[in-house]
């Protein structure tokens, strides 16, 4: 932080661009993609999952064509839109199944329409950690030769755990054969922001940067992480504090880190039992995929049960435990609602996300709160 280094250039960055280099070394070991003599990958540190998906979009449009649509699903993060905007290619949305993963039948009848550039494939949704269906999606590349786009921002990491969902597990066990992957340290990483990552499959793709700044790069020939960056300027302080979190916490299956997202994820299946056990909760029709785990209040209608949710975050809050809202398509959590006219479709539900290895240990304080929180609010 004294030398304030920048990950631009190797002049301004020395150490800390060599660190920047091990740690994308790290994750790309993590997800399957390892250097090779002929191939390899490429990427580097971002400032987050929005700039790392951005980046992906933009080789994306650069490979594929600017008349070419970009997809993501109802449950993809917002941004996605955004960026089709910033780099005026058309976006198109894609339905989520009962799963809230992508639906595969809509993806299919959206590709036969034509026009489909790159498919944004979602491994954990921010809303409810839903991981869409990857295998399927890749087999349907090889049909219409679309690009597939990664944003694993939020489950990235997810693919050390030992306790997944083999639906689950086949999902990340693809992630050797997507063209490009956006995963945040900054989220499950344990880092302060900002710090995303962008890795492409193809080195190749090096190529869209090209660019001449004959005022940073002077005493190397080798790689400056700004040669391979769509922004220029990129503080060498988070590089340096992956690096560290790596050496202590290695991103290794059955290792520390792992046990610690194994744990995460035991404590929202726990969760998950105890809301279903609960009448006055409903649950979605399956366990939670990562994390992450979702819930509507038992209620004849969709508006009523919309404002007890509303009225139990309130409540748990003054419990002390700070839950989220989520409006979700009704159809998540598969309740027939009586006394709600069709186009009534979205439900808030509540939200929790189980991020921390100690929130499996906080379970029993945190059922109270919940339980607190329903009867105060009844
Ligand atoms: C958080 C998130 C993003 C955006 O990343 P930022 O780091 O907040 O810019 C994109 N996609 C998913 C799935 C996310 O969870």
């Amino acid at each position: 932080m004294f030398l304030n280094p920048n990950n631009h250039a190797l002049d301004g960055g020395r150490a800390s661009s060599a660190m920047e280099k091990e740690v994308v070394a790290d994750l790309a070991a993590m997800v399957g993609l390892r250097m090779q003599a002929s191939s390899g990958y490429l990427g580097h540190l971002t400032g987050g999952g929005t700039l790392a998906n951005l980046e992906g979009l933009w080789v994306a449009r650069q490979v594929m064509g600017q008349d070419q649509m970009v997809v993501a699903s109802s449950q993809a993060h917002y941004t996605h839109r955004r960026m089709g905007e910033v780099l005026g290619v058309p976006f198109k949305t894609v339905a989520v199944d009962a799963r809230a993963r992508m639906d595969l039948r809509d993806l299919h009848a959206t590709l036969e329409q034509g026009g489909v550039g790159t498919v944004v494939v979602t491994l954990g949704t921010t809303a409810t950690g839903a991981v869409d269906p990857l295998p399927a999606i890749l087999d349907l590349q090889q049909i219409y030769g679309f690009r597939v786009h990664v944003d694993a921002a939020y489950g990235g990491y997810y693919t050390l755990a030992e306790n997944l969902a083999p639906e689950v597990r086949a999902a990340f066990d693809c992630l050797p054969e997507v063209d490009s992957l956006a995963i945040d340290p900054h989220k499950h990483g344990l880092q302060p922001y900002g710090c995303g990552c962008i890795l492409f499959k193809d080195p190749l793709v090096g190529r869209f940067y090209q660019h001449d700044s004959p005022y940073t790069y002077f005493t190397s020939d080798e790689l400056h992480l700004g040669e391979i960056s769509l922004e220029c300027s990129r503080a060498g302080a988070s590089a340096v504090a992956l690096w560290a979190t790596h050496r202590l916490l290695p991103l290794v299956r059955g290792g520390e880190y792992a046990h610690g997202l194994e744990r995460s994820r035991t404590a929202a299946l726990t969760l998950y039992e105890r809301l279903q056990s609960d009448s006055r909760f409903i649950v979605p029709p399956s366990p939670p995929d990562l994390d992450i785990v979702v819930w509507a209040v038992r209620a004849p209608s969709v508006a009523e049960s919309s404002r007890r949710a509303r009225s139990l975050f309130a409540a748990a809050a003054r419990q002390q435990l700070h839950l989220a809202l989520a409006n979700l398509p009704r159809a998540l959590v598969a309740e027939p609602f009586p006394d709600s006219p069709p186009h009534d479709q979205v439900v808030t539900c509540l939200r929790a996300c189980l991020m921390k290895p100690e929130h499996l240990d906080w379970l029993d304080p945190i059922w109270e709160a919940i339980t607190r929180a329903a009867n105060a609010i009844s």
